[in-house]
């Protein structure tokens, strides 16, 4: 990673941060939200699923209550409260398209934040790593839905419910991109990052044996700098 990448912009007052499931926020974006909550910003989670296809051993229904109750955790951990999940999309299978840039528009428009993040919706994380087609989907319609929010005509059905057009987003910044143009300094802020993602200790067991607080650790060091400064990388649009 680049480390002279300039800072992202620090205007904003409030975030949304959007993921495809639980634990897409905690692999780093954390540390920035531990930052920003710190500094007064309000920060706000959408969760397009509850992650419940996630748990091999653990039926659907059953993991989606234990993966929305150690999002909320983890969300605590850094100091956000507001955590909302859509119902509309399943874990697997989301879909990119109308509907789902329709449901981030309502949250973008009842959020209003300037700064709106969100996991990599490129094919790949480098060479030989694919991400997943849930991340695809949900990184491009989040980027279109801040269009779709400040556009009165795009979804009329919102403005019936109740959501007025939101033109405020000034930047989108996508996470774990192979192409990050900004940082954000999170100095002081690792350890409550690594606090956030041991929060999904259902899920983080499940995928391995070693211990839930060491493997938070290794992950959240090497997407945050690694041996380097602490920093969080984004790819900025707008
Ligand atoms: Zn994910």
């Amino acid at each position: 990673m680049s480390t002279d990448l300039p800072p992202l912009p620090d205007d904003a007052t409030r975030v949304l941060a959007v993921a495809a499931h639980p634990d897409d926020l905690e692999y780093g974006t954390a540390a920035a939200v531990a930052r920003w909550t710190a500094e007064g910003k309000d920060v706000s989670y959408l969760l397009v699923t509850r992650g419940e296809a996630g748990i091999h051993d653990l039926p659907p229904a059953k993991a989606a209550v234990v993966r929305e109750d150690e999002e909320r955790r983890s969300a605590a951990a850094v100091g956000v409260r507001d955590v909302r999940f859509l119902d509309d999309h399943r874990d697997g299978v989301v879909v990119e398209g109308p509907a789902l840039r329709r449901d981030i528009a309502r949250e973008i428009r009842r959020v209003r934040p300037e700064l709106v993040v969100v996991n990599s919706h490129h094919e790949t994380f480098g060479p030989g790593l694919w991400n997943s087609a849930d991340h695809r989907a949900v990184g491009r319609a989040t980027i279109d839905a801040v269009g779709d929010a400040g556009n009165r005509w795009i979804f009329p059905e919102l403005v019936d419910e109740g959501f007025e057009p939101w033109p405020g987003v000034r930047h989108v910044a996508v996470a774990a991109s192979t192409q990050p143009t900004h940082v954000v300094d999170v100095t002081g802020y690792r350890e409550a990052a690594i606090a956030s993602l041991a929060e999904h200790a259902t899920y983080l067991a499940a995928l391995d044996p070693r211990p839930v607080a060491e493997q938070a650790r290794e992950v959240v060091v090497m997407t945050t700098g690694g041996d380097g400064p602490p920093r969080v990388a984004f790819e900025v649009f707008g």
